[in-house]
């Protein structure tokens, strides 16, 4: 374990919920439920007692400025006052183009934080109105130019690919577009087709790419993003050099990080355990004690096999790799030979071919 530790802030509320979206969020929460559940995260930053530096803080949603920016600002101070920050401490905060101006971009850079998380998700703005977003493109441009001049350097934009009702051009425009940016880190996602989502209502409805046209959309998007100067650092992730996100770095690391909030999760004192997904029964528990909103009694501490497991399967997502052990050498060598990534020093680091097929060949690894 090092003495470093990752804090995790969710913030499930948004303006109107996402056609596609299943992470606990909910829209249209009033002022009085905010306040209340802003007081929940302060008491949990009270409870929470750590020796160890904070070296990244994300506030992830939802949307975390739909909780009010002064509070955000309000919980950044509260965690600066209460723990040790490292000195280069990542603070991100994610983002929709929608709910921030000017101002709040000026005053969250103020209180500290120096990473933003921007969900752009596509430049065609027929795409995003069909998925439901609640931006246009020229939001995206605007929110992306107004970050830059009150001075954030570390910008990041999420991707959705395999949109319905989209052809080719269309999502290639879209790539390119957002690569014009010039954002220092991309997020792509395949858009996953949850049920009890609006959009599981459509599916049979809107034209999805099929599996041949979404694994061409992914390879488009390694390649163009490489020519442009990105490095395919984690399957889903892209960054210019010295862009990783560190905070997800961290997870992928098998880092320890403690998640604030309802329906949060957390790897802490050797268990992975989450909170409530409900926001007033966070509340209420939040009263009580640290662990008295998670599962974190009934949770088991992770066994060393388990341990080394989740180390294999976390590492191959990432270029890094992932230290493989002697039973599996075989199958890691045959891997590298078949062009799918490198195998040295007993380290086997899969390339964006490999990443294609990571589920497989971290089943064939792990058997
Ligand atoms: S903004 Fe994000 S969290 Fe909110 S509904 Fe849309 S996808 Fe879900």
């Amino acid at each position: 374990m090092t003495n470093n530790i990752s804090l995790y802030f969710h913030i499930p509320f948004c303006i109107k919920k996402c056609d596609y979206c299943a992470f606990y969020s909910i829209a249209n929460q009033s002022e009085e439920v905010k306040q209340e559940y802003f007081e929940a995260l302060l008491r949990q930053i009270e409870f929470f007692d750590t020796n160890k530096h904070i070296k990244t803080v994300y506030f992830g949603g939802g949307t975390p400025p739909i909780l009010g920016i002064e509070r955000l600002c309000a919980l950044i101070k509260a965690i600066k006052e209460k723990f040790v920050l490292t000195d280069n401490c990542e603070i991100t905060v994610e983002i929709n183009p929608k709910t921030v101006d000017l101002g709040a971009l000026r005053t969250l850079k103020a209180a500290g934080a120096n990473r933003l998380s921007v969900g752009i998700q596509s430049s065609c703005d027929r795409i995003l109105s069909l998925i439901g977003r609640i931006h246009t493109f020229e939001d995206a441009k605007k929110c992306i130019a107004d970050a830059r001049s009150c001075g954030f350097k570390n910008i990041s934009a999420d991707i959705i690919f395999a949109l319905p009702e989209q052809n080719e051009e269309e999502f290639k425009k879209s790539v390119t577009d957002i690569i014009a940016m010039g954002v220092d880190h991309i997020s792509a996602y395949s858009l996953q087709i949850e049920e009890g989502t609006p959009l599981y209502l459509k599916r049979n409805v809107l034209h999805f790419p099929d599996e041949d046209n979404e694994e061409a959309q992914y390879s488009f998007l390694c390649d163009i993003l490489k020519e442009n100067g990105f490095s395919h650092y984690e399957i889903s992730s892209f960054a210019k050099d010295g862009f990783e996100s560190r905070h997800n770095l961290n997870y992928w690391a098998c880092g320890e990080y403690f998640g604030f909030g309802a329906g949060a999760h957390s790897f802490y004192n050797g268990k992975r355990f989450s909170a409530v997904a409900n926001v007033n029964e966070f509340i209420e528990k939040s009263y009580i004690s640290l662990f008295a909103p998670t599962d974190y009694e009934q949770a088991e501490i992770l066994s060393q096999k388990e341990l080394d497991e989740e180390r294999i399967m976390l590492g191959l997502r990432t270029s890094k790799g992932a230290f493989i052990p002697k039973k599996a050498e075989e199958t890691a060598k045959r891997i590298a030979t078949l062009g799918y990534g490198d195998f040295e020093n007993g380290i086997l680091a899969l390339n964006s071919k490999g990443f294609r097929v990571s589920n497989s060949i971290i089943a064939e690894i792990l058997i």
